[in-house]
């Protein structure tokens, strides 16, 4: 068996450990191009959201590579992602792929159908060694994701433009060269090194920007068009409302225990939007307000064209904006979205933010508040 999966951003570095660390033989995609793209959109239905097509390119472009069997998470909430698995069997079959597909659905107390799966997939059924190869690749997770969240910081501010994504380039390009978890944290713990060593230009006034919208688009810096890299060229510090390592928490761990640690988002998205509809909707409701509260300059919606979730809390973003103040875009993504149109939009945006901050400042200077 060697197993396959898709790409979403950093996850795959986890993901990578995981199944190392279980002796599992694996096939990592190349990374997300244009070539997965369009081989994605060959095979896929054309109204069907983006995320599905790259997933197909994947696919594709690891079976060519010798994958046999692809393993994915699944959801049980009201989106189509719940129904990814089936479907995408379905078009892998049209398109002459018999392949097995794994899916490791969140528990939702239903440990035992969970770890059926897992047993198949790792082909041990000894708990402890899987328990071990899972902390792991948590902790992998949670490294790579604050390793992630350095660039963020360190980004805008760079003296010498491009320092920061030397070193991020060249430590996605070494994930693929070393073995197992030691190895893997080594290259982080050296990667952020580099990166926390950058000079810094004191003199750049940072806007701050938190990222909002469904999660595969938010986090493939591939279908974002690479957002954090173009924000940070234009002296913007962002956040992610959405990371792997919060994802993996919250339905892993304790969402099958009735816990959540998003309580504080879902309370700040109540009076807009109460109840889950699918997707991320209300959390992209809950973090507009938060990061409004938190001081942030303006908030940027990404969304895969026709996602139903997305459409609806984009109906709700004007009202924010007005009773929280705070400016928002919203970026659409689809297989035809053109880099030029996007980056004017983007430096639009953040010339509007820089002056609005401009302006609010020399009011609090002359009157004092
Ligand atoms: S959240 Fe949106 S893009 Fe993602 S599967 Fe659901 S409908 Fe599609």
């Amino acid at each position: 068996m060697k197993i396959t999966f898709p790409h979403m951003g950093n996850q795959y570095v986890a993901t990578k450990v995981l199944l190392e660390e279980l002796g599992v033989d694996l096939v990592i995609p190349p990374p997300c191009s244009k070539n997965t793209l369009n081989i994605g959109v060959k095979y896929s239905p054309e109204s069907i959201c983006l995320p599905l097509k790259v997933n197909m390119g994947n696919y594709i472009q690891s079976i060519n590579r010798g994958a046999d069997t692809i393993v994915i998470t699944g959801s049980c909430g009201p989106c189509r992602f719940g129904y990814y698995s089936i479907i995408q069997k379905e078009l892998l079959s049209e398109a002459g792929y018999d392949i097995d597909i794994i899916l490791l659905d969140p528990p939702q107390g239903d440990y035992k159908t969970f770890f059926d799966n897992i047993f198949k997939l790792t082909g041990t059924k000894n708990p402890y060694k899987i328990i071990r190869a899972l902390k792991k690749a948590v902790t992998v997770i949670n490294a790579v994701d604050d390793l992630e969240s350095v660039t963020y910081y360190k980004r805008p501010r760079e003296k010498a433009k491009g320092d920061v994504d030397r070193y991020y380039d060249a430590f996605h390009r070494g994930i693929r060269t070393v073995y197992g978890c030691r190895e893997v944290l080594q290259l982080i713990k050296t990667t952020r090194e580099k990166i926390l060593s950058v000079e810094e230009d004191t003199t750049e006034e940072i806007i701050k920007i938190g990222i909002i919208g469904e999660i595969y688009t938010i986090i493939e810096p591939f279908v974002n068009l690479n957002i954090e890299k173009k924000l940070g060229d234009l002296g913007v510090e962002i956040d992610k409302s959405l990371k792997v390592s919060r994802w993996l928490k919250e339905h892993l761990f304790l969402n099958p225990l009735g816990l959540t640690s998003e309580r504080k988002t879902w309370e700040a998205s109540e009076p807009y939007l109460k109840t889950m509809i699918g997707g991320h909707a209300r959390e992209t409701i809950g973090y507009a307000v938060r990061y409004a509260k938190e001081g942030f300059d303006g908030v940027i919606q990404i969304y895969p064209l026709t996602c139903m979730p997305e459409i609806v809390a984009q109906s709700i973003l004007p009202t924010i904006e007005k009773d929280h103040n705070i400016p928002y875009l919203c970026l659409i993504m689809d297989e035809m979205t053109g880099e030029a149109g996007y980056m004017t939009r983007l430096e639009a945006f953040v010339d509007l933010l820089r002056r609005r901050k401009g302006i609010n400042e020399g009011e609090k200077l002359l009157f004092g508040y």
